[in-house]
């Protein structure tokens, strides 16, 4: 006879969850929004500029509220939170996915570009973490998820700071992954590779041409293929998952 067994789940619900996701006003932050709101969640839409927080909500419909913070500015970040957590109920899900580049090579590099890469990418993540993380320790339950790159793994010309940032980010996650597993919290990495958003939009098309070359899937990102892992990582699917760096770049990275 089979053992009785609970089965896998086919389907996604986060219907009842809230969650909270940095940088989503657009890019890889707003594919995410719309992918847990989809899946049922309410959805906190953050970002610097509180008008267009607001809009973005506003076009995601009900479950959705719009709130602003520099999420390098420790004061903001509470007051967000508390706005959204207002507005939807405890923070269920925390995405960390706000993020910036000031891309130059090291001799080039000011302390300017440093602070700001090192400010919005890593301190913005220990922000929003600490000030999240207390509810979620409460209720014994959490996702945590941070968006990293591969660059956090492999290093790249030109990006120090960046590269430096988001390598931090894998230590700072694989460390609260220890730290809270018994309260019941799961903290992971998504790595994306080249995704098309505006990040990526400079980037001259020579350089697309050749970075093409490296892909195995032979296709640029797009948002919704990170927004999918954020989704398999928020859900009941991933419970047995935590202190990870989960890559999605089409196979750049092999
Ligand atoms: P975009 O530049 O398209 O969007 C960045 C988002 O972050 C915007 O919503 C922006 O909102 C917000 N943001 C930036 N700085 C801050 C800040 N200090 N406080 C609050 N919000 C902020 O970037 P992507 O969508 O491309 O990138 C999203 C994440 O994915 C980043 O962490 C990035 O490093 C990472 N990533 C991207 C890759 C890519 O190829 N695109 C590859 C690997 C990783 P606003 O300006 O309104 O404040």
């Amino acid at each position: 006879m089979i053992p009785s067994h609970p089965g896998v789940p086919t389907t996604i619900d986060l219907t009842g969850k809230t969650a909270f996701v940095t940088g989503s006003t657009r890019g890889i932050g707003l594919a995410i929004a719309r992918a847990f709101h989809g899946a049922g969640a309410k959805v906190a839409v953050v970002g610097r500029d509180t008008e267009r927080a607001r809009s973005v909500a506003g076009e995601l419909g009900d479950r959705a509220a719009g709130v602003a913070c520099d999420v390098a500015v420790a004061e903001q970040v509470e007051a967000a939170l508390s706005a959204a957590e207002s507005a939807l109920g405890p923070v269920d899900i925390l995405v960390n996915n706000a993020g910036l580049t000031r891309d130059n090579i090291l001799l080039r590099l000011t302390e300017a570009d440093w602070d700001a890469v090192l400010d919005a990418n890593l301190k913005g993540a220990f922000h929003t973490t600490r000030f999240a993380i207390k509810g979620m320790m409460k209720r014994r339950s959490g996702r945590i998820i941070n968006i990293t790159s591969v660059v956090g793994l492999s290093g790249n010309k030109g990006q120090a700071n960046y590269a430096a940032s988001k390598a931090g980010l894998i230590g700072f996650t694989k460390s609260v992954a220890k730290e809270y597993a018994g309260r019941g919290i799961l903290a992971n990495c998504i790595a994306p590779g080249y995704i098309e958003t505006d990040m990526t939009s400079g980037l001259p098309e020579a350089a697309k041409a050749t970075l093409l070359q490296g892909i195995a899937l032979g296709r640029l990102g797009r948002p919704e293929d990170v927004a999918g892992m954020a989704l398999f990582l928020a859900s009941d699917l991933a419970s047995y998952i935590t202190g990870q760096v989960l890559v999605v770049d089409g196979g750049l990275v092999v």
